[in-house]
């Protein structure tokens, strides 16, 4: 019995002796990571439910690790966040996509628009406006193509501060939309208090949609809610053309998912956008 605790106890240590040296690994390369251009924006594309078209896409980071791989982000951007270095990646993501969708827009689709994933420490930062006004110099992106989406739970941190940056966000004339919603504790009408445009409903409460089920319940609640403060509701998460089917119904305006595509590169988003156009 003793020897099985042992060699258990010997067979965990190597496991975490691995995994906190494939950490420091990881955080070592990451400071190398964009000098190296080892960072690529995958994207996702976003589906206006009333005319089925690509209205937009969501960028979304992935690093490609000379050693490991292509990594998602979760196996990099929760070290990003502790080290800070979240930072100088947000700022590489915002104006690679803006720049992407500038281009997108040049070659006749002047509609689309994108959308950037800010973390809590990003909010944080007082330089997230100017540089948010700066990329949008730079790149000459019309600030309404560009949505900020920021997760209810990082909103609510210190809300009274979100309440200012989102304030000078939508001055700008950028869209800021509510990621995750449903996941955290706040109400829609608490929500009201921020100047948002639109509000994205987890991709959790996708599952069983559809069928006499919670789930169906509560997206059905949240799409009433969100219409009757004039907000823009999207639902993510969206596989089966059953889930569809339920959100068109219940009046939802926006959807992502496998459905119509995985996160792919800008190319093949390019090919997507024409291909939903003419078919
Ligand atoms: P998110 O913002 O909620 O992004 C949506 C995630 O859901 C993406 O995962 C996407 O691939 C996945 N997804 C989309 N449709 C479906 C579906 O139908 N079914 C399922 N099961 N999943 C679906 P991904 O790319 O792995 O990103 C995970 C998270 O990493 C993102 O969640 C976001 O919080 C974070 N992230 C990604 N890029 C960035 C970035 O540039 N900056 C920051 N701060 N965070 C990022």
């Amino acid at each position: 019995r003793k020897e099985t605790w042992r060699n258990t106890y010997k067979f965990y240590a190597k496991e975490i002796g691995e995994a906190s040296s494939q950490r420091m690994d990881l955080e070592l390369s990451l400071r190398r990571a964009i000098d190296n251009k080892e960072l690529v924006l995958h994207y996702q594309p976003v589906i206006d439910l009333g005319s089925h078209e690509i209205i937009g896409a969501e960028a979304l980071v992935r690093w490609n690790h000379p050693e490991f791989g292509l990594l998602m982000p979760d196996k990099f951007i929760p070290i990003a966040d502790e080290t800070g270095f979240i930072i100088e990646i947000g700022k590489w993501v915002l104006y690679e996509a803006c720049k992407q969708a500038k281009a997108w827009q040049e070659i006749g689709h002047e509609s689309i628009f994108i959308a950037v994933n800010i973390s809590a420490i990003e909010l944080d930062q007082s330089q997230l406006i100017n540089h948010v006004a700066g990329v949008l110099h730079t790149t000459e992106l019309n600030p309404n193509r560009l949505e900020l989406e920021i997760t209810e739970s990082v909103l609510m941190q210190d809300a009274e501060a979100s309440i200012r940056t989102l304030h000078e966000l939508k001055q700008m004339g950028v869209r800021i939309a509510v990621d995750d919603f449903g996941t955290g504790y706040s109400s829609l009408s608490y929500l009201r208090r921020f100047p948002i445009d639109i509000i994205k409903i987890d991709r959790s409460f996708a599952k069983d949609m559809g069928s006499d089920s919670d789930n169906s319940a509560i997206v059905t609640a949240i799409i009433a809610l969100a219409k009757s403060l004039d907000l823009t509701v999207e639902a993510g998460g969206v596989e089966t053309q059953a889930q569809l089917d339920f959100l068109h119904k219940a009046g939802c305006h926006h959807a992502q998912g496998y459905l119509f595509s995985h996160p792919v590169t800008a190319d093949k988003l390019f090919a997507l956008i024409e291909q939903r156009k003419t078919g």
